[in-house]
């Protein structure tokens, strides 16, 4: 008789940026291993949006990809269509979601066994730590999916073991220099920014921050040690791989996961007509082009589009800026508000595009970004050089790896009211674009980078070495 057949359920909350690195990852499991299935789950409102209804359709999505392989699941967050359409806060939308997905995973799960595709492991990503309570009580082995940097796992790690008398007792105090084990000391204002602002019951996202006390907590738990595959190469942080410590968990970099061959990256946003902008960057010479995105989450005010627009208008180049559909609805409650598409001279906006298709064309020469760690990898991989803009969450820890560790960008000064001004837009570009001998070196940073990255993830680098050990039950 043959083996039972591995069978990895990877599980993940319903955001863009989660979505996008766990189906990444469920590719690669199928490539490394080619009897193992791939059961990949997120939430139904989010599911429905990876794959709009066909008239036919039954919910599930049967998929021919992989020989049948990979199958598409969802399970429940309790909400008729997220969080936005929850009647509580975020916080109560939270703990619903807790209560609500735990019980539907573990439906799932069970329904899985009684269908003969019994689970042997659980890969779940960072705000779904009652993922591995599930799978425990079932005697399945799980892993975490960090898909942020080891850095950041690294001061979590660190604040919750200990460290956090120390950061409460200063964060209203920006400049405050944090020293945690083995990582470069830095500032109150670049850790992230749920251990700063969302620590007291009353903050709008203090939920966040609990769930990641507890994914902490539950990887403590885990016996003999928790595995947790992380979104990055050892390369890359070689300071913070060993500032987690490998007597603490099994952490094993296993990318950057990059969308797969000619498979569709996923996306819960619908894209703009995609002829339309690779036309226009196929007509720009190489290096020539800004593009500019603050991701999936994020959306700006007026002022701040308006800056930033203006901005790229008198750098001069050609760019192509994301302004999404969500964002022009948030503006349109304003009265002047209008992106008047006509009026831009040397660039074009669009809805939503295929990032990582256009940060690989040529005539891309810069990528201005939030510093999403997912925008991060892509622009290291494409070796495009970055202007950092980093708001919240793990983005400003993030810039602090692109500029001070890697040196393939610049960061953004933001003004007093927290607005970036148009001269700072086109002072940055400058300084990364320009024909100066520090904008030079960035650009061969990021080249440099690039092959180093590109090395990891091939047949035999470290991240494939790792994710093939995983893959193969190990
Ligand atoms: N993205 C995209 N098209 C766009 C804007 C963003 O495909 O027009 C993708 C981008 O490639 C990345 C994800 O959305 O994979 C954003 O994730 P990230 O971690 O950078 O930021 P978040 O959205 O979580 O803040
Ligand atoms: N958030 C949101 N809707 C949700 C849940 C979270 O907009 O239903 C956002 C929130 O604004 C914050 C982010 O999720 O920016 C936090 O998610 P995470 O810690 O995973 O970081 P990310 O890498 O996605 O920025």
């Amino acid at each position: 008789m043959s083996p039972p057949r591995l069978h990895f359920l990877v599980l993940t909350y319903p955001l863009q940026g989660h979505i996008a690195p766990a189906l990444r990852l469920a590719r690669r499991l199928l490539a490394a291993s080619p009897d193992a299935l791939v059961t990949f789950s997120t939430t139904e409102v989010a599911h429905r949006r990876m794959f709009p209804a066909k008239p036919d359709d039954d919910g599930a999505k049967d998929s021919d990809e992989d020989d049948g392989r990979l199958e598409f699941l969802p399970f429940s967050d309790g909400t008729e269509a997220g969080w936005s359409t929850h009647p509580g806060s975020f916080n109560a939308y939270m703990a619903s979601f807790h209560a609500a997905g735990a019980r539907s995973f573990g439906q799932l799960v069970d329904a899985l066994v009684a269908r003969g595709r019994p689970v042997s492991r659980v890969v779940y990503t960072l705000m779904l730590p009652w993922a591995a309570d599930v799978a425990r009580e079932r005697g399945i082995a799980s892993a975490l999916y960090w898909i942020q940097p080891v850095a950041v796992f690294a001061i979590y790690h660190h604040y919750f073991h200990g460290h956090a008398g120390v950061v409460a007792a200063h964060r209203h105090d920006p400049s405050f220099v944090v020293e945690l084990p083995g990582l470069a000391p830095q500032t109150v204002a670049d850790l992230p920014s749920f251990l700063t602002d969302s620590t007291d019951p009353s903050d709008f996202f203090h939920s966040i921050f609990t769930t990641i006390r507890d994914l902490i907590e539950t990887l403590d738990k885990e016996s003999p040690k928790s595995t947790v595959l992380v979104n990055t190469c050892q390369e890359l942080e070689v300071g913070a791989l060993a500032a987690v410590g490998a007597q603490a968990h099994d952490v094993l970099p296993i990318g950057p996961v990059l969308p797969s061959g000619d498979d569709d990256d996923a996306s819960i946003f619908e894209q703009d007509d995609d002829a339309k902008y690779m036309e226009w960057l196929d007509a720009k010479p190489a290096n020539s082009v800004v593009y500019v995105s603050f991701g999936s989450l994020t959306t700006m005010a007026r002022e701040h589009l308006d800056e930033l627009l203006r901005g790229l208008e008198e750098s001069g180049r050609p760019y192509i800026c994301v302004v999404r559909k969500d964002n022009k609805a948030a503006l349109a409650d304003d009265a002047e508000a209008k992106v008047d598409e006509d009026e831009l001279e040397n660039g074009i906006v669009v809805e939503w595009c295929d990032q990582v298709r256009v940060l690989s064309h040529a005539a891309v020469g810069c990528f201005v970004t939030h510093c999403g760690w997912n925008s991060v990898l892509e622009s290291v991989v494409a070796g495009v050089p970055m202007v950092c803009v980093p708001r919240m969450s793990d983005q400003r820890t993030n810039a602090q790896l692109v500029v001070r560790e890697w040196r393939v960008g610049v960061r953004a000064q933001v003004d007093d009211g927290g607005v970036l001004r148009a001269p700072e837009v086109r002072r940055c570009i400058d300084e990364v674009m320009a024909n100066l001998e520090a904008a030079a070196e960035v650009r061969r940073m990021a080249a440099e980078w690039k092959q180093v990255v590109t090395k990891a993830m091939g047949k035999g680098g470290s991240s494939d070495r790792n994710l093939m050990a995983f893959a193969d039950g190990a």
